[in-house]
């Protein structure tokens, strides 16, 4: 009964604090002592919870994006800090004209939301597929423009990279920016993300799981390493540009849902560990004033 009551009352610090609507205070309160969900994929609940996030205003497209990240974030992530069984489920390298459509597909078909990382000179050769990735309620995301090696090159070079991979985004997308990037390989250098994140506010996304499904084309490999490796707060790696992936992804988004994870995208991933540890400090506060 005192976690309850403690529970309301954070609500109500959290309110105060932010000045959300009373329809807010209880998802937020909701967040001190979540649940751990349970989903059963054959009565198709929904798998990415959509109520995590209030529509974000202003986006292209007339799309609701979810996940438009509210608070400070960290310089790196290789997995976040969350409180639940929620993963985000990421593919690098695309999009892809034919392996890209049929990710889509089968990830509609479970209500399953992605963030795809993007190249940018595939996003100008193929803008109808990214479209429809935002459409259909997945995250954008920069993956840098040509793919190199980021470690190699000098700020400018990098900066051209990234700038030039969120304007072609951009450009599809009416305007909507990616808010997260991944260098290609991981290779960046820890000043290099410190001045990525200082200068163009973008993160840095690395994996907590890698099946390495770009070098072991083989679906069984790369669902059993997925699975295997998947943990509350984990970041999933994979690649749509090779068939086998994506035929892996029934397999891996099925037996994750019914072993109780849910997907969801960086930025509502993200946006997760910063609502716990606002919560979790604001618990403190609480706590320690009422001593
Ligand atoms: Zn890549």
């Amino acid at each position: 009964m005192l976690m309850n009551r403690r529970t309301s009352l954070l609500g109500l610090v959290t309110l105060a604090s932010s000045g959300v609507t009373s329809c807010s205070l209880v998802q937020r309160a909701g967040w001190v002592d979540a649940p751990e969900p349970v989903v059963d994929p054959r009565r198709r609940v929904p798998a990415t919870p959509a109520a995590i996030e209030a529509p974000a205003a202003g986006m292209g497209m007339g799309v609701a994006v979810p996940g438009r990240i509210v608070g400070p974030t960290r310089v790196a992530y290789s997995s976040c800090r969350v409180p639940g069984r929620y993963v985000a489920l990421t593919f690098d390298d695309g999009p892809d004209p034919q392996d890209t459509p049929r990710l889509l597909t089968l990830l509609g078909e479970r209500n399953v939301k992605a963030t795809f990382f993007v190249i940018g000179r595939n996003v100008r050769a193929f803008p109808r597929i990214v479209e429809r990735t935002h459409a259909e309620g997945h995250e954008l995301a920069n993956h840098s423009m040509t793919h190199p090696t980021l470690s190699k090159l000098g700020d400018a070079a990098v900066a051209r990279e990234i700038n030039g991979c969120s304007e072609a985004i951009s450009g599809v997308l009416g305007g909507h920016r990616p808010q997260v990037f991944r260098p290609p390989y991981g290779a960046f250098s820890a000043r290099q993300k410190e001045w990525a994140h200082q200068e163009f506010g973008l993160p840095s996304i690395l994996w907590s799981v890698d099946p390495q499904d770009w070098k072991i084309r083989n679906s069984e490999h790369v669902s059993r390493t997925l699975i295997q490796g998947a943990g509350s707060g984990g970041i999933l790696l994979a690649h749509d540009i090779h068939p086998t992936t994506v035929a892996a992804m029934p397999t891996v988004v099925d037996t994750l849902l019914e072993r109780g994870f849910q997907f969801v995208t960086m930025g509502q991933l993200i946006n997760m560990e910063i609502r716990a540890a606002g919560s979790a400090s604001a618990l403190l506060r609480f706590t320690a004033g009422s001593m």
